[in-house]
């Protein structure tokens, strides 16, 4: 048995943390400020050759993410396969005319045949707004929301493209955030009907630290839905019986990157956030969960409103507007450390165990958890928390069994089982179903 600070996803590997190393706030300044110099990044804004070759408006973003990404490729041998999922979208509100919509993303495809199709992803958005969302002349430079997600991800497959994983990372930027999650929301669909085995979703959205007086640069806020929105009304049942409502897959990745952080120092620690966003506010991971998929968000902990969505202006003393000077990039780089460590660290994991069940043919002071094997498990562990606590607490090893009995009753815990690696690399653990 291990206390819960000792719980964490894995012993950390010397080629993962030189990678870590190898983020760099400097990198990440020239990303943003990259972005910025686009001037307006509206889904709406200019997306025609001239505009791209001038570097003005969303379409000459795009190409420079493109570039960023067979950039890394290269470096890499041709390890990232760089592609773009566009559609037309509108008129629809918040698009009032037809207008293309592109997602860029590269993908570091799994070396081990059976985890390849195992996906994990990281991604941010792209597109910028000011203070009207129809805008399209006046600088909206989106420094912070969300040129900062969108450099998390970049810097993620920069670094993490050097190495080799058994499954794969998808490394993802999308576009029509600020109108709707429109980009978002297509990727997930596509990957849904394409049945993609997408095990976690990384979202970075408004991660620049804004260096406001109160800003604590030592956390970062991770938002994780509880009850799942795509839960069905037989799953409804079972949460509402069993006290579910807080073992969404969601929130199981969520305590995962706590459990990461314990594992690598990224210079910033997760502050678990158990809801799927803050008031008002909503983003591209809610496009992931809608399909079944576990995503969490992460955000910095003080947002400057004065910063977010504002025309670039002063007025009575106050700075208006998303530009680079408020972005502590450190911060940034911590963040992309976080998110580039639990990519790796699910990236080697072998897959979570399948099908894990809990007896309850009889009422009995004991437990019993079964499950089913699955390959690159050297052995499996039990994890199980009081109920009124966030985060596992215990774990208990049945070795390479698919079954184990806890003298413990099942009333007074939640519990999950997760798989482990020969190297020790930890799974994402999963809850189990009952079986009468
Ligand atoms: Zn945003």
């Amino acid at each position: 048995m291990q206390a819960q600070d000792a719980i964490n996803a894995g012993p950390a590997d010397p080629k993962v943390a030189a990678a870590l190393r190898q983020i760099d706030a400097k990198q990440i300044q020239a990303s943003i400020d990259k972005l910025v110099s686009f001037q307006n990044r509206s889904t709406l804004s200019a997306q025609d050759a001239a505009s791209v070759s001038a570097g003005h408006g969303i379409g000459a973003a795009r190409e420079w993410i493109k570039s960023e990404f067979a950039k890394d490729s290269q470096a890499c041998g041709g390890c990232l396969e760089v592609k773009t999922d566009t559609f037309t979208e509108g008129p629809v509100d918040r698009i009032p005319q037809p207008t293309e919509i592109t997602n860029v993303y590269a993908v570091l495809k799994g070396t081990d045949p059976e985890s390849t199709k195992r996906i994990v992803l990281v991604t941010g958005h792209y597109d910028s707004r000011n203070s009207d969302n129809l805008n399209v002349t006046d600088a909206a430079p989106g420094a912070n929301d969300d040129g900062s997600g969108t450099a998390v991800s970049l810097e993620c497959a920069r670094v993490l493209s050097q190495l080799k994983f058994p499954a794969t990372i998808v490394f993802l930027t999308v576009a029509g955030e600020e109108q709707g999650f429109n980009g978002s929301r297509h990727f997930a669909q596509m990957a849904k009907a394409q049945g993609w085995d997408i095990e976690a979703v990384l979202n970075d959205d408004i991660v620049g630290g804004d260096r406001s007086a109160q800003q604590d640069p030592s956390v970062i806020r991770v938002f994780s839905e509880g009850v799942p929105v795509a839960a069905s009304d037989t799953d409804l049942r079972l949460i509402r019986n069993l006290g579910g409502e807080s073992d969404s897959a969601s929130r199981q990745l969520a305590r995962y990157v706590a459990q990461v952080s314990r594992t690598y120092d990224a210079g910033v620690k997760p502050a678990l956030t158990f809801r799927l966003d803050r008031y008002l506010r909503g983003g591209d991971h809610l496009s992931f969960n809608q399909q079944g998929f576990a995503a969490v968000r992460f955000t910095e902990y003080r947002e400057d409103y004065h910063h977010q969505h504002q025309n670039v202006r002063t007025e009575d003393g106050i700075e208006y507007g998303d530009l680079p000077k408020f972005v502590n990039f450190e911060y940034v780089a911590a963040v992309a450390r976080l998110n580039a460590a639990t990519l790796a660290s699910l990236a080697s994991a072998p897959a979570p165990p399948g099908k894990v069940h809990l007896l309850t043919k009889e009422l009995q002071n004991d437990s019993t958890l079964t499950w089913e094997a699955v390959p690159g498990a050297a052995s499996y562990e039990a994890l199980w928390r009081s109920t009124t606590s966030p985060e596992w607490e215990h774990t208990q090893s049945a070795g390479n069994a698919t079954r184990l009995t806890l003298p413990m009753s099942k009333d007074n815990v939640i519990f999950a089982v997760r798989s482990v690696a020969k190297d020790g690399q930890r799974s994402l653990p999963v809850v189990p179903v009952p079986e009468r």
